[in-house]
């Protein structure tokens, strides 16, 4: 490509709005525009990325047995209320009717879809496994877009479905895929993890998020230092600690709290330890109230409450909505006397004489213990992991880190199929639910994230595989007859051997080539200036390092093809 002719807008200027540095960078190397909120133009730059991590991902799809297929964006309503989806998707499906008063909906995901057709078209035995993919666009009405392409309302995802005869068969399927996870990432140049995810109330190990680690992420993964274990913290379960028993339980007391309605304040005024007190939270699951009891350091993970309640969505209350339900003003409720269902966590089960709010203004209570003064629903593993928890699989030292969700594998079972009434014919003649499992890479992420582990103070350094150019020529010297005939050389050889290369034929300032091609993280600049002139050398310097080297006009296609090669995460033979 001719810079002078694309449209790559570039900024100077940093874009206000941009929170994380791919979104900053993105914008600033036109990339993509903002329509509104969480929905992008792709330009034809970021667009040329998000093709190469597409066919990254199509190699080592077909690669791995799976057939690429393109299903419809608008999907109507009756196959969500089949599943019984419709209803708990929640706000982020979009809905709306179509000039026919018929319900419809945006695909945020596509099981229904796709166990649709196979439930119509596959009936034996004999035609499983099959694994069917797209890369499609997606719409999920996030309730929070942000950073850019991280986390938009309108996204490119890879989504695949395998169908399998048995569980057993299924879980090859699952492994198939994780393999082909992990190549593609690797292939992409990432530095990820595949770690233990939370697979909702279908409950197993059989759900693994890939994620590429990077402050910016949203997800917090858990390490052991001294085994393979890796999780997303929504997922790593506590193990409760031995405990000293008390023996004896002292007297219920109630006592004056004036004004003392944080963990903080009420502790420093009853001068005792937030582990010492039980904080008493209440949250909506699926609109009911439900209070929760967690020690009063510690921090709720709201998808062990979900799961351990089997509820759609939980949501904290409001304040009022506390007071309405439970007559009681924030910051002085507790278990005694509560009438609502009540949750504790298991460490609070082995407390003894603890602080707890005391159910009236300007109240707690003192020398609380379950069993004897309230009474709980059930107990369970609610709060986060920390640091300084012992790893749930060895009892090894954890280290927590950010990442960046870019995929994620699932093992389904029959749930779909059996709510569709998707079977086929097994050997033996029986017709059975096909075992499925879901598969999905976040492409227009995975972009995102790749820069938010490669850039500098001057721009993005795109890993070679994902370089939407991997060279780029500056001609300084557009009126002298020889420099234009040297880059116009080059650029036509690297054209002839396939390299992706943009030639900087603009009418623009060395120093303005120079902040642009830093700004688009080209892995490779090649400079045709003065020098050639002067001393007969063409310059080369690699973006990732700086490293600059000079050389005559006959070396640098060889010298180029040969550092393209070493950097790139070519495609192994066998899978
Ligand atoms: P998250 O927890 O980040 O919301 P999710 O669990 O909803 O992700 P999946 O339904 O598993 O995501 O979707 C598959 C992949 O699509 C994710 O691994 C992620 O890479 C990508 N993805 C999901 N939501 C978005 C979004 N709003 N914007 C961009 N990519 C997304
Ligand atoms: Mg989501």
């Amino acid at each position: 490509m001719r810079y002078s002719q694309a449209l790559l807008p570039t900024l100077k200027e940093i874009p206000a709005e941009a929170e994380v540095a791919s979104h900053r960078l993105m914008l600033r190397a036109g990339f993509m525009r903002k329509l509104t909120a969480g929905i992008y133009s792709y330009l034809p730059y970021g667009l040329a990325a998000i093709r190469k991590v597409e066919n990254i991902v199509r190699e080592e799809m077909n690669r791995a047995g799976a057939q690429e297929l393109l299903l419809p964006m608008v999907q109507p309503a009756d196959l969500w209320i089949e599943t019984g989806r419709y209803e708990k998707y929640g706000p982020e499906l979009l809905r709306f009717f179509d000039r026919h008063e018929r319900e419809s909906c945006l695909g945020p995901t596509h099981e229904e879809v796709i166990t649709d057709i196979v439930r119509k078209d596959v009936h034996s035995y004999r035609d499983l496994p099959v694994n069917l993919y797209q890369i499609q666009t997606k719409f999920r009405d996030e309730i929070r877009p942000r950073f850019g392409l991280m986390r938009g309302r309108e996204f490119i995802m890879k989504d695949a479905y395998s169908f399998d005869v048995s569980n057993e068969a299924a879980e090859a399927s699952y492994w198939k895929m994780y393999e082909a996870y992990k190549r593609i990432f690797t292939r992409c140049g990432l530095k990820f993890r595949a770690v233990q995810a939370d697979s909702g109330t279908i409950g197993g190990s059989f759900s693994h998020e890939f994620m590429v680690l990077a402050e910016t992420g949203e997800d917090t993964v858990v390490f052991c230092q001294d085994c393979d274990y890796a999780a997303n913290m929504e997922k790593a379960a506590v193990s409760l600690r031995k405990q000293e028993k008390i023996e004896r339980l002292e007297q219920l007391e109630k006592i004056q709290t004036p004004g003392k309605r944080k963990v903080d304040t009420v502790c420093e005024f009853l001068k005792i330890a937030p582990s010492q007190l039980v904080k008493t939270l209440v949250f909506m699951a699926d609109d009911q109230p439900v209070a929760v009891l967690l020690r009063g350091d510690r921090q709720l993970e709201e998808v062990k409450l979900k799961n351990l309640l089997g509820a759609a969505d939980v949501e904290i209350a409001e304040s009022s909505q506390v007071y309405d339900i439970t007559k009681v003003p924030t910051g002085y409720l507790g278990p005694v006397g509560l009438t609502i269902k009540i949750v504790a966590d298991l460490e609070v089960a082995a407390m003894q004489n603890f602080y707890v709010g005391g159910n009236e203004k300007n109240y707690h209570m003192k020398n609380v213990n379950l069993g004897r003064d309230f009474q709980v629903d059930a107990t369970a593993d609610l709060r986060q992991i920390t640091r300084s928890d012992p790893c749930p699989e060895c009892g090894g030292k954890l280290k927590l880190t950010e990442g960046i969700e870019v995929g994620h594998v699932f093992k389904l079972g029959t749930g779909y199929s059996e709510s569709m009434e998707a079977t086929f014919q097994d050997s033996d003649g029986q017709d059975k639910f096909f075992v499925m499992g879901c598969y999905g890479i976040g492409i227009s992420r995975v972009v995102a994230a790749a820069i938010e582990q490669n850039y500098d103070a001057d721009g993005i350094i795109f890993p070679v595989p994902l370089a939407p150019y991997t060279v780029i020529i500056l001609n300084l010297g557009l009126k002298d007859e020889k420099i234009t005939a040297a880059a116009e050389h080059l650029y036509r050889e690297l054209q002839r051997q396939e390299i992706d290369v943009l030639l900087d034929d603009r009418d623009e300032r060395p120093g303005s080539k120079f902040k642009d091609a830093d700004l688009l993280g080209i892995p490779f600049r090649v400079v045709v200036g003065k020098s050639l002139l002067n001393s007969g050398l063409i310059e080369m310097r690699i973006r990732k390092n700086g490293a600059v080297e000079e050389m005559t006009p006959d070396k640098v296609i060889p010298a180029l093809l040969s550092k393209i090669a070493d950097e790139s995460t070519e495609k192994t033979d066998d899978p």
